[in-house]
């Protein structure tokens, strides 16, 4: 079948599943050119069989609040693609949770760990339960409750969860917890663990840390780097944090961040103990952003606003998904923007994306940019596999080096005939022809 096709019957299939058909038309879209080179891989219909998961899982999870109330909430596991190694992916707790974005996420995932250079296939899960505003207690049996079903598909050599937007070390420490009350074993079945059972050091860091890494690479193939330039960061959690704290470190003066009520400007710019403000708020206090700007007056705080009409010379977005719209891009083009760099998955929406390429700015897709994240991930698992921990150079090292390549794949499969590199095309080419080889070695399972 035919790539135009495949996209077709799929919105057949699965109407209503808007950001899943988005990630796939948007895959789909660049390597047809290599597909054609491959005639075995139309016979063998690789293209359905990989945009189609190998398996959803999906369950209700019920747990008390801390009224007594019984609450109800939806569970999912999309097991994406294991023709690489064991399904590997985040889970997500926000309200936004559904089938179609939890799919997109697993699509996209499976490229992802594709370029990683490491033995990982694509998963993601999640629940459609927030955090936010939850006493701790209610956090815990929510997390206990969801990994009361999810423990019987998962497994180190089967499926292993990790983070992703609301699930941090906290709910991953709940998760890891219930799962050994429930099979009496001490396994590597989470990664982002906390340090004292089984976690790596820098991977809280490390999808920021990588984010920045990438980016380093994409400005020194114009000749340029960070020093001194002004930087629009969106969200104010994990990915944020760490992008901005390695911003920091490589010299450049971060203007912003966000969350999803607003975001906060610092004309001063975002220095080490701002940004210690900010952990302090978003992880410990678990507050909102537009504090930043009552402890630091100078900062102006636009509710309800994105921050990318502000001039800056990099973007880099690290909230969530179809965050930059057309509009929002053109005026960053306008505004001069030399590179974009997504520390979230899929935070520019098409449109966007021809904007940045029309005008031949750095534009690298989350899949390769904020790859350090499952990275780091599938090297704790390599250590849990061991029963050895890592020091955070050994480990920060690998990262660099696992980015580097990335960067070098995205230049091999998407440089164009003018020099222009685009790594929309360089990233999903590289990531499809690891999985698609080994789905063809594999046979029709
Ligand atoms: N949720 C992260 C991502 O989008 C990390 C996944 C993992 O570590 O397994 O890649």
């Amino acid at each position: 079948m035919k790539a135009t096709e495949v996209v077709e019957k799929l919105k057949t299939r699965f109407p209503g599943e808007p950001e899943y058909i988005q990630a796939v038309s948007q895959v789909l879209g660049t390597i047809e050119d290599e597909y054609n080179k491959h005639p075995e891989f139309e016979k063998a219909n690789l293209i359905e069989r990989l945009c189609i998961p190998d398996r959803v899982i999906e369950f209700r999870v019920s747990w008390v609040d801390d009224k007594g109330n019984v609450q109800t909430n939806m569970g999912y596991r999309i097991q994406h693609n294991n023709a690489i190694g064991p399904y590997k992916g985040g889970i997500r707790y926000h309200k936004s949770v559904n089938l179609s974005i939890l799919k997109f996420l697993a699509f996209e995932q499976t490229f992802k760990n594709s370029l990683t250079t490491l033995p990982m296939g694509g998963a993601k899960g999640g629940s459609d339960f927030s955090p936010r505003g939850k006493s701790d207690a209610e956090v815990m049996r929510f997390c206990q409750a969801f990994m009361s079903e999810l423990y019987r598909h998962i497994g180190p050599d089967e499926d292993v969860p990790a983070g992703d937007i609301g699930v941090g070390g906290r709910e991953v420490g709940y998760m890891f917890g219930m799962y050994k009350k429930l099979t009496h074993q001490f396994q590597g079945i989470l990664t982002g663990k906390g340090q004292e059972f089984g976690g790596s050091l820098i991977r809280p860091e490390a999808t920021g840390y990588g984010n920045v890494y990438f980016l380093e690479n994409m400005l020194k193939t114009r000749g340029d780097n960070l020093k001194g330039k002004t930087v629009l960061v969106s969200g104010a959690g994990n990915v944020a944090q760490y992008t901005i704290e390695k911003l920091l470190q490589l010299g450049a003066k971060p203007l912003t961040c966000s969350d999803s009520d607003g975001y906060i400007y610092d004309p001063d710019g975002i220095d080490e103990k701002k940004l210690a403000y900010i952990m302090e708020l978003k992880n410990v206090e678990r507050g909102r952003i537009k504090e930043y700007a009552e402890e630091y007056p100078n900062a102006v705080y636009h509710e309800g606003e994105k921050p990318w009409f502000e001039k800056a010379d990099i973007a880099t977005p690290c909230a969530t998904q179809n965050e930059i719209n057309e509009e929002a891009a053109k005026a960053l083009v306008a505004n001069g923007v030399i590179a974009v760099s997504e520390g979230a998955n899929m935070p520019t929406v098409p449109a966007a994306i021809k904007v940045f390429q029309d005008a031949k700015i750095l534009y690298c897709p989350g899949k390769a940019s904020n790859a350090g994240g499952v990275a780091v991930s599938g090297l704790e698992m390599t250590q849990n596999s061991e029963r050895l921990k890592w020091s955070r150079e050994q480990v920060d090292e690998k990262l660099h080096a696992i980015m580097n390549d990335i960067h070098e794949n995205c230049v091999k499969y998407g440089t164009q005939p003018d020099g222009y590199i685009n790594y929309v095309k360089g990233a999903n080419v590289a990531g499809f022809l690891k999985v698609a080889k080994a789905m063809m070695a594999q046979g029709i399972v």
